[in-house]
């Protein structure tokens, strides 16, 4: 394991920190109010090379190796005060593009993984409905083959980019009698037949990530379109989510520091009792806290990642890491607001902002109930 990373490597995170400190930051307190998604920021980041950062350059990516990809996000994360950005981007990162690859066939990748990485078209995953969230693979909605075509009929719920989406992989039960075994995942284009978007639904945070439920009446996807092979949604889906897991926060890292430095600007800066509250223990210790909980994710992150990278099984991991940076990105998040005082809970802090944004690390990708429980049974409990 070396983390000692090469200048290429320094550069490049150097310059995600000041693209997104100079280019994403604009207005997002607006945004976030208004529930609006900036589709401006979203292109400024295809642009620079984000959507593609893990895809191969045959395909119109970066062909960045993994622990590169987690610390230009990391950075990112820094630099975007926009959590809602980049939420939306890792959806379609993790869920869409690499499951893509890494399933698709050569054709499904020609189509489609050039225009994800260039960000012409927004993508995500659709597993969720209302009678199945934790428990996934108990999903209702089916898929039904007639000659060359899928008839798929149902609904998904919190679907993250399911408003602005064009292509989402949705994943539908070819025979109920088979349980998990008879899942299979589909690329679904917005303009398919018999695919409709419902409202937007709003959100406590990550506000300016767009999310809708998603109905599916007849909707008719072609046999070309299906994601793997007929039997293969278990394993595609358990693939998606341990990336997922592995890599969605790595930004929240990047969140976690800039919360880390803003505290300790305002203990500096803000006098009771005539001295700088930072010189207050108990204070201080917050402070120190926030430092010891952004250690211990960035070394998560950096870990998974490079065992992810080796090809090795990383369930274990990547479910620990997921845990450790929500919890620690919540509790730092907190941390930072009871440092602020009462301005920490005012709006134009934008300190409240990130704990509503921090909370929802603890539902997606699994909560963190599912990834405690994930992680006992392969601790072999
Ligand atoms: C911001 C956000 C973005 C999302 N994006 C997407 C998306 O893009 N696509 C998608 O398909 N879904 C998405 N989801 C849905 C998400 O995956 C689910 O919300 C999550 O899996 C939990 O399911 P649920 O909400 O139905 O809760 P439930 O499964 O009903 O859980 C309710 C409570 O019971 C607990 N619980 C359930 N089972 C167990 C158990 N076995 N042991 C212990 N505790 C348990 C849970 O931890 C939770 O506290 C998103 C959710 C959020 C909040």
């Amino acid at each position: 394991m070396d983390f000692a990373w090469s200048n290429e490597q320094l550069e490049l995170r150097e310059a995600a920190k000041n693209f997104a400190l100079a280019e994403l930051n604009d207005g997002v307190r607006e945004r976030d109010q208004r529930s609006e998604f900036n589709l401006e920021g979203w292109r400024k980041c295809a642009d620079f090379g984000i959507h593609g950062l893990p895809i191969p350059v045959d395909y119109g990516g970066m062909g960045a190796d993994t622990l590169t990809t987690v610390a230009v996000l990391e950075s990112l994360g820094y630099g975007c005060v926009d959590n809602g950005l980049i939420f939306s981007v890792n959806a379609h990162m993790w869920t869409l593009e690499v499951p893509l690859l890494n399933f698709g066939s050569k054709e499904q990748k020609a189509r489609y993984l050039p225009l994800l990485c260039s960000g012409t078209i927004i993508g995500g995953n659709a597993m969720t409905e209302s009678g199945s969230g934790s428990d996934a693979y108990s999903l209702q909605t089916t898929a039904e083959r007639r000659r060359d075509k899928y008839v798929l009929n149902g609904s998904k719920i919190f679907v993250s980019n399911g408003s602005i989406g064009d292509l989402i992989v949705v994943y539908a039960t070819t025979d109920r009698s088979l349980g998990p075994n008879g899942i299979c995942g589909f690329l679904v284009e917005r303009n398919f037949s018999g695919f409709q978007v419902g409202k937007p639904l709003e959100k406590m945070g990550l506000r300016t990530s767009p999310m809708a439920e998603l109905f599916f009446d007849n909707c008719e996807v072609p046999v070309d379109n299906r994601l793997g092979t007929e039997r293969s949604g278990k394993s595609l889906f358990a693939h998606s989510m341990n990336w997922e897991r592995a890599c969605i926060l790595a930004s929240a890292v990047g969140a976690m520091q800039r919360l880390l430095e803003k505290s300790i600007q305002y203990a500096r800066d803000r006098k009771q009792f005539g001295q700088a509250i930072g010189k207050f223990q108990l204070v201080a210790s917050k402070i120190v806290d926030m430092k010891m909980r952004v250690d211990q994710s960035r070394a998560a992150l950096y870990q998974t990642a490079w065992l992810q990278s080796t090809g090795k099984s990383t369930f274990l991991e990547a479910a620990l890491v997921k845990l450790t940076i929500s919890e620690n990105w919540v509790r730092c998040a907190e941390d930072a607001i009871q440092i602020h005082g009462g301005y920490g809970y005012m709006v134009e802090s934008e300190v409240e902002r990130e704990l509503r944004d921090a909370l929802g690390s603890k539902l997606y990708s699994g909560t963190s109930e599912i990834q405690r429980v994930i992680a006992a049974s392969l601790l072999g409990l």
